[in-house]
């Protein structure tokens, strides 16, 4: 088994309401597991409810990858009932020096609880290009994106699901990865999965905050012949009406692609 989760498909902030229901409100997160091991990617509010899971599961033993440390990626870990738990052992993978930042927001008078003091065995990892999860293999590529972000691809036996948050795919300007690159990286995975924030037309006045456009992201799945293609972080603003209108269209331009928006609680799972 290799399953691939949405807990948290938003960007930005959290949007609850009736109006973005349907795809949900969380911010971003997501869950890779395999039989032994489950796989945390960002801390957006989407992580509260893994608690359940995880309870189910009886899983004593937690790895979460942060992309970046944007509130809309760690907001949620405060919240994130395993952490107060002595039981649970967590192993924490970021850039830079992530105790430090995650202890940033894990103090007073932000936070009643301090970072530094939590019940669960924490430890700390520096993200490597690329490196193994048990028998998980994880791959990374720099996206471009206002402080950095990393783009991940997860391997596990045949298959590989590629997951690319908070990136703007562009093809100027200085110390940029292409979409070459991209397209690249992503070409053997069976699932792609990319931030869509805006369309074309929003875009516009928009530029440099880090973010990319549906018509972007299938660019670069044709250039990588990704046929399954799955698009997240959706805007705050983004009603359900109009995503799925959005979803139609691009279906009706791209049909020899299977598409989809991010919704919480959508799983991909292959039987290995
Ligand atoms: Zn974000
Ligand atoms: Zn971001």
């Amino acid at each position: 088994m290799f399953k691939l989760r949405f807990w948290g498909v938003r960007g930005s902030v959290p949007s609850p309401g009736k109006e973005t229901n349907f795809f949900g409100g969380n911010t971003t997160c997501i869950s890779i597991e395999n039989k032994n091991t489950f796989l945390i990617i960002d801390a957006g509010t989407g992580i509260r409810n893994i608690n359940f899971y995880l309870n189910e599961r009886k899983v004593k033993k937690i790895y979460i990858i942060f992309t970046h440390y944007h509130w809309d990626h760690l907001q949620g870990l405060p919240f994130f009932a395993p952490i107060f738990n002595s039981d649970i052992k967590i192993e924490i993978f970021g850039k830079k020096n992530v105790s430090e930042v995650l202890s940033l927001q894990m103090k007073q008078p932000y936070f009643p609880a301090d970072y530094k003091n939590l019940p669960s065995k924490i430890e700390h990892k520096n993200l490597q290009k690329s490196f193994n999860i048990d028998d998980i293999f994880i791959e990374t590529i720099e996206n471009n994106h206002p402080s950095g972000c990393v783009g991940l691809k997860f391997s596990y036996k045949n298959k590989k699901i590629a997951f690319i948050t908070d990136n703007e795919l562009l093809d100027y300007g200085e110390n940029i990865t292409t979409k070459k690159e991209f397209s690249d990286f992503i070409k053997d995975s069976e699932i792609f999965v990319h931030d869509a924030q805006y369309t074309v037309k929003e875009i516009k006045s928009k530029r440099g905050w880090g973010h990319s456009t549906y018509d972007d992201v299938m660019e670069i799945a044709k250039i990588g012949g990704n046929k399954k293609v799955i698009f997240t972080h959706h805007d705050p603003m983004r009603r359900d009406k109009e995503l799925k209108e959005i979803l139609v269209d691009l279906k009706n331009r791209y049909p020899k692609f299977n598409l989809k928006a991010a919704k919480e609680g959508m799983e991909i799972k292959f039987d290995i």
